[in-house]
């Protein structure tokens, strides 16, 4: 089963050569990360006599390994060894360029107890990918950097949430200040804060003072650090600017792109700033302008004349009215597309705190002997793009001790960007989160507002985690958020979604008693806050009458006390006043209460929202501490 909190890093390639044991662990790595196993051929053979199924599963390599390597290393984002790291140190070596082009390197050890990060770390992504293995192993992580260590962000990963790109600046030589805990000056001009909640303010500070040790500008322009070579600074490019282009048909491809480095050199803008492309739809088919969006990755949104008419522009033109229906070509359809962009992730912003988005009116660029001419004009956005498309993990934590969420549950909420949830979950989960996430908790009572933030996140191609306890299907957040969804036209795949289940309040309740749920049984909530009384009492009713075994979630807050009342009255129509009835509270957590008591004594006992209570059905017994469903074996 693919977990699709690993697809941030396909592709990966998983090596091992030596034993058994090892292929084991990388082939259930394989299946849940979707990557490629490589065996050699002589392991192949011997293997295959003994007809280790595994061996359907792999890929075989015929040359040495290290010849192999080099073939293949290009292939991959990632590569995880299970191999003596000794051996991985001298097969990598020679194919080592730079942090920038490396692919990430892990090695685990032959048991499956550690996962180590060898190369790659932050660009490469190798300490995510290290911590996720190790929490799917359940191993332990070895992530030897220094920002690691620090619990502080890698400067170097920081917009990478956002899609933002690395410009120009002395990267090395920040990353060494912010190691060695010099104060940093960020100064963000463009793009998303939302990196800032991950950092500690005494640390990042916004703006300069003397104890400035380097700087970080988060910016559309292009700044030239050559001439302040005393404090490193870095640049990194929200793609925030939608390029308006208009030219003549048959424009060559070179002189588009001219065109465009030429007009962002003398407005000292970054191409990398660049989110996409905008023009006429008539333009659609520009054999250079699509040349120009695809050699550079970039997105084309065309509007048609009627729409461009209608936006107002400092350069309007009446030979282009005349020949295209619009005054405008490139300054209205960069703003209709910084606008459009905007308004579409509406949520995140306050609509009316959107500037003007115009920062570059049109520009005329020709070239003396090419045939064409180019209108250039740039609008800014307030939301950058992300050129991703977002992904919701909707996860299920169990009822709240680490060792009761699933490995898979662990790797999506260590895995994603943005973890939501209420603040009680959040904090029992909290060892899992990474110095980069963005955590966001909020109030039990304001379910639709998160399901609504993790939607508007997702869709600008953030990675959201959804975490509820238990299983998130069950009286959780994967509901609500599906049918929000819904409610925006979600196509089902972006963005795309997947359920993380967990082990649910009535499942770990009934652990802890013995096995209350061996027969039939349901599960019903008393909160009516979503559900009308008369409905719940008639589920009451019907399950108590067709002996079920029942759990009641939500039974009883400090202003709703009397329904699990009225539920005892139901079961005791129906039940004998001594069938046996669990009450527990908190169940896997610090403070849990376990109390087996019968159903005529039940409330007795305390019993709150953090309880869940199991009724018996009219075979169940108790023996000692324990209660137990027979199934019909004896
Ligand atoms: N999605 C959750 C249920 C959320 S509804 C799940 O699958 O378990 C909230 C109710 O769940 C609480 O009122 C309580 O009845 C139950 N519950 C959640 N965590 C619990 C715990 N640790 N111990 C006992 N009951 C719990």
């Amino acid at each position: 089963m693919l977990n699709i909190a690993f697809s941030q890093f396909q592709t990966i390639g998983f090596i091992g050569i030596t034993h058994t044991k090892a292929l084991q662990i990388l082939h259930n790595l394989q299946n849940h990360t979707g990557g490629t196993l490589w065996v050699s051929r002589d392991y192949a053979q011997k293997y295959s006599q003994e007809q280790n199924p595994l061996l359907e599963k792999v890929e075989v390599y015929n040359s040495s390994l290290k010849e192999h390597l080099a073939t293949i290393w290009k292939d991959y984002n990632a590569l995880v060894f299970c191999l003596a790291t000794g051996a991985v140190v001298r097969l990598i070596a020679p194919l080592l360029k730079d942090k920038a082009h490396d692919p990430a390197i892990i090695v685990i050890d032959p048991e499956g107890s550690f996962v180590i990060s060898l190369c790659g770390g932050h660009q490469g992504g190798a300490d995510l990918l290290t911590k996720m293995i190790a929490l799917q192993l359940g191993a332990t992580p070895i992530i030897t950097g220094a920002s690691s260590s620090l619990s502080l962000p890698g400067i170097d990963i920081l917009g990478r949430p956002y899609g933002w790109v690395k410009g120009q600046g002395s990267w090395t030589k920040l990353m060494a200040k912010v190691a060695n805990q010099n104060e940093i000056a960020v100064i963000q001009e463009a793009g998303s804060d939302l990196w800032r909640s991950s950092l500690p303010e005494s640390f990042f500070k916004n703006g300069e003072n003397d104890r400035v040790r380097g700087k970080i500008w988060i910016s559309a322009k292009q700044r030239d650090f050559s001439d302040e070579p005393v404090i490193p600074q870095v640049q990194w490019h929200p793609r925030v600017l939608w390029v308006g282009i208009g030219c003549e048909r048959g424009t060559s491809r070179e002189l588009i792109d001219q065109a465009i480095e030429s007009t962002f050199a003398k407005h000292d803008l970054a191409v990398e700033a660049i989110a996409g492309v905008a023009t006429i739809d008539i333009k659609a088919d520009e054999k250079g302008l699509l040349k120009v969006c695809r050699d550079r990755n970039l997105p084309l949104q065309t509007f048609p004349a009627s729409i461009l008419k209608k936006v107002a522009v400092p350069t309007p033109s009446t030979v282009v009215n005349q020949e295209v229906g619009t005054p405008s070509v490139a300054e209205a359809s960069a703003i209709a597309a910084a606008k459009l962009f905007d308004e579409q992730n509406i949520k995140l912003l306050e609509p009316e705190t959107l500037p003007l988005p115009l920062i570059v009116k049109k520009q005329i660029v020709k070239q003396e002997q090419q045939p064409g001419a180019v209108t250039v004009a740039i609008a800014q956005s307030e939301i950058e793009y992300t050129g991703k498309p977002g992904k919701l993990y909707l996860v299920g934590i169990g009822p709240g001790s680490l060792d009761q969420i699933t490995p898979a549950a662990k790797t999506a909420i260590a895995g994603a960007d943005v973890v939501i949830g209420y603040s009680l979950y959040i904090d029992l989960v909290q060892s899992l989160f990474r110095p980069e996430q963005v955590i966001e908790s909020l109030p039990i009572t304001q379910e639709k507002q998160r399901g609504e933030r993790a939607i508007a996140l997702a869709s600008q191609g953030l990675t959201v985690a959804v975490i509820s306890s238990g299983d998130c299907g069950i009286y959780g957040m994967a509901g609500l958020v599906l049918e929000q969804l819904k409610l925006n036209n979600w196509d089902g795949k972006t963005p795309q979604v997947q359920v993380f289940p967990g082990i649910s309040a009535l499942q770990a309740v009934a652990s802890r008693v013995g096995a209350p749920l061996m027969h039939d049984f349901c599960a019903i909530s008393l909160s009516d806050l979503l559900t009308p009384w008369e409905v719940i009492r008639k589920r009451l009713e019907a399950a108590a009458m067709a002996d079920f075994v029942t759990s009641i979630y939500n039974p009883r807050s400090q202003k709703r006390v009397e329904q699990i009342e009225k539920a005892q009255e139901i079961f005791l129509q129906y039940r004998k006043p001594d069938t046996p009835v669990a009450i527990v509270r908190s169940v896997y957590r610090d403070d849990e209460q376990i109390i087996v008591t019968s159903l005529e004594k039940m409330l007795d006992n305390p019993i709150d929202m953090l309880t869940t209570i199991i009724i018996g059905n009219s075979n169940t017994y108790s023996h000692g501490d324990w209660m137990i469903t027979p199934r019909g074996y004896l």
